[in-house]
């Protein structure tokens, strides 16, 4: 899960990681009154989107910048005001943009230099990793391509943490020196205590900057929460912003279904993560490409197949729909039922192929054909992608 950036100020001022003082806004008015209390001529007004790019970043209409200086907070109202319900469009959003509901209102800082420091769970290390960089800020994706030598990667011994000489191992190598040095490890330390004890799989600050004050701050953040472990983070779970997440995958969470959307056009609504790879698989070896797979699992009911299927057909990218079952604790008469409650809610816009295996088999196939729907039966896996695929070409 991903949070915005004045979720994740809030975030790091809890665990002691030094931030500008800044307040979110969700309306001009309220960017003016946050603008007023900060009692400063430097203000920052930063679209909130769950994307980073936003200062290269321009609106629909045509407003440019997402992070945007200004010196009055009537400025800064005016600034809210061209930002707070359009959309913006960065490297990250993809052509259709994000919508801009929120804006942080913060004290901008004379920035000396710009640093890059993140930590990423490196599965393959099996550990925490400390990525650093001198040329931090909005072209770090450029160093990273053309310059990679000029990035360091340090992994973290889990057992032991972030030890001080590490600290200042990476401080020295950011040159941050005299007075910057102890703010500089004060920071590395507390962003790596917010990584372990929030269970995040990504903090990254860019830029993490030293002012002309001297100052060390972390002046945006980026941060990524480990799904599987949002139960024991209540706190962090009432961040979510469901309207920055595919709609489509919020919908299928509801009704405890898996959904993943791809770029292709054949929907594939199969049970059980493996049989979705080796679905998505042998489609791809027909010659085609999926647009989704929703995996129902391992014991769906009839009402959970039917949202299934109503979500898989609420996709404008989809042109046939391969319905792939195994049946083992899951019942092909139930999947079955399923499928016919669905197509009579919501008439089938596109070819519908169904392969079915297992449990109550014959059950399942009956009920299918007694149906009279347009059902294009296939016997195995290899006759299921084929047909589905030549569906799509018709
Ligand atoms: P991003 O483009 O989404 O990564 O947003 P950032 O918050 O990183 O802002 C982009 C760039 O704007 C930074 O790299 C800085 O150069 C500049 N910037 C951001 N905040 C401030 C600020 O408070 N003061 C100044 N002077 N520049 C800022
Ligand atoms: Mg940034």
């Amino acid at each position: 899960m991903n949070i915005h950036e004045y979720q994740a100020k809030e975030l790091m001022t809890k665990f002691g990681v030094a931030n500008p003082p800044g307040g979110v806004a969700a309306t001009a008015q309220e960017a003016l009154a946050v603008a007023q209390s900060l009692k400063t001529t430097d203000l920052v007004i930063k679209a909130q989107i769950h994307a980073g790019g936003r200062g290269k970043g321009t609106f629909t209409n045509g407003y440019k910048g997402g992070v945007k200086l200004c010196t009055t907070a009537e400025e800064a109202k005016e600034i809210a005001s061209q930002m707070l319900g359009q959309t913006l469009v960065t490297v990250q959003t993809g052509p259709a943009g994000k919508l801009v509901s929120k804006v942080l209102v913060a004290q901008s800082k004379e920035i000396a230099r710009e640093l890059y420091f993140a930590i990423v769970l490196d599965r393959e290390a099996q550990a925490p990793v400390i990525i650093a960089s001198t040329r931090g800020g909005v072209n770090i994706e450029e160093v990273a391509e053309h310059t990679p030598e000029l990035i360091l990667h340090r992994r973290i011994d889990p057992a032991l943490g972030l030890q001080p000489y590490e600290a200042r191992i990476l401080a020295e190598y950011l040159d941050l020196k005299g007075e910057q040095l102890k703010p500089a490890c004060a920071i590395f330390h507390a962003l790596y205590n917010l990584f372990i004890q929030t269970d995040c799989s990504l903090v990254e600050i860019n830029p993490l900057v030293v002012t002309k004050q001297n100052e060390v701050l972390a002046l945006d953040a980026k941060f990524n929460f480990d799904d599987n472990a949002l139960y024991r983070h209540p706190d962090i779970l009432a961040y979510r912003d469901v309207t920055e997440e595919d709609a489509r995958e919020v919908e299928a969470s509801k009704f405890g279904l898996n959904y993943i959307g791809l770029d292709g056009n054949i929907a594939c609504l199969v049970n059980g993560a493996g049989l979705a790879m080796g679905t998505m698989d042998i489609i791809q070896y027909a010659g085609g490409k999926p647009a989704n797979f929703l995996d129902v699992g391992g014991g769906a009911n009839e009402q959970q197949v039917t949202e299934a299927f109503k979500i898989l057909v609420s996709d404008k990218n989809v042109k046939a729909i391969l319905v792939n079952i195994f049946g083992g604790i899951m019942k092909c008469d139930t999947i079955a039922q399923g499928i016919i409650n669905a197509v009579k809610a919501v008439s089938l816009p596109v070819p519908l192929v169904v392969r079915l295996e297992g449990t109550n088999v014959a059950a399942g196939k009956k009920l299918l054909q007694e149906s009279n729907l347009p059902i294009i039966a296939a016997d195995d896996l290899a006759d299921a992608a084929k047909k589905v695929v030549a569906a799509v070409k018709k």
